[in-house]
């Protein structure tokens, strides 16, 4: 949770005083399956508090199934899951997903509604606060996010960075222990990416919790504490970005990275 959550934070994330406490991920031996399909196959991998870890591999490898489990937007068929000690497959999906937030590739933003809207419903919804302190909120977290100017602009009126944005706003909101990142900057423009991916680790280095499926290798070795490649459904490896970028083990790795560097 925001613990030092100033109320105007209006020059955007970058210049304000945010900190975050994030929680840990304990994944155990995680197996999940849709249909006859198995997909995710004894699935282990710690997430310490306040740290990024970074998930790579090849499309169709199981990465956004691994991110789903971790808020229950799928079941896992077995193994367990602690979020700060505290198994998820106990907790109510919905108090889960307070603590657990996910941003998507596609921002999934009403487009009736104002980017300050999008925010507030999350707040009104799923947190049942009231109006006028859901819009404070709202309000603090686009400014962190650099959209303190654009906050009554409806989806259609911002930059797909702008509207990823506002849906890290929106995580951000539920003041959540960990994030997930699905490929959050895959659909966006060239030039919008690198500042959704400079905000990532600004959260990052405020010390949230952040589990971040990408594409973007630059960004894994600059910003990660560690980075699992994903093949089949397995964690093959798991490592420092030096030790996966400059010393990969294994020879799926090794032709992972040939084809994506
Ligand atoms: P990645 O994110 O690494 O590309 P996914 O987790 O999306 O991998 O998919 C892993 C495997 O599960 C793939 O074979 C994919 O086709 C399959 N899959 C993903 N979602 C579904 C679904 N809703 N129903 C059936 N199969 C799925
Ligand atoms: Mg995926």
């Amino acid at each position: 949770p925001a613990i030092d959550a100033k109320p105007s934070l209006q020059k955007g994330i970058a210049a304000g005083s945010l900190r975050f406490k994030g929680g840990s991920l304990a994944i155990s031996d995680l197996d999940m399956a849709y249909g006859d399909l198995d997909v995710l196959k004894g699935v282990s991998l710690n997430v310490n508090a306040g740290t990024v870890t970074c998930v790579i591999g090849p499309s169709g490898s199981g990465k956004s199934t691994l991110l789903k489990c971790l808020n229950r937007l799928v079941e896992p068929k077995a193994g367990d899951v602690l979020l700060d000690g505290e198994s998820i497959l106990t907790m109510k999906p919905e108090k889960l997903r307070r603590r657990v937030g996910m941003v998507f590739q596609h921002f999934n933003l009403f487009p009736d509604h104002t980017a300050l809207e999008n925010v507030m419903l999350a707040l009104t919804k799923i947190k049942g606060m009231a109006k006028r302190e859901a819009e404070r909120v709202a309000e603090d977290r686009l400014a962190d996010v650099g959209l303190a100017a654009r906050m009554h602009h409806r989806p259609a009126r911002l930059s797909g960075g702008q509207q990823q944005r506002v849906a890290i706003a929106r995580a951000l909101a539920m003041d959540p222990e960990v994030i997930l990142f699905d490929e959050v900057t895959s659909a966006l423009d060239p030039e919008l990416v690198k500042g959704v991916l400079d905000l990532m680790a600004d959260l990052g280095q405020r010390g949230m919790t952040m589990v971040i499926v990408t594409h973007e290798m630059g960004f894994a070795r600059k910003v990660a504490d560690q980075v699992v490649f994903m093949d089949e459904g397995r964690v093959v490896e798991v490592g420092t970005p030096t030790a996966i970028f400059d010393a990969p083990q294994s020879p799926r790795l090794k032709r992972f990275l040939a084809e994506v560097l």
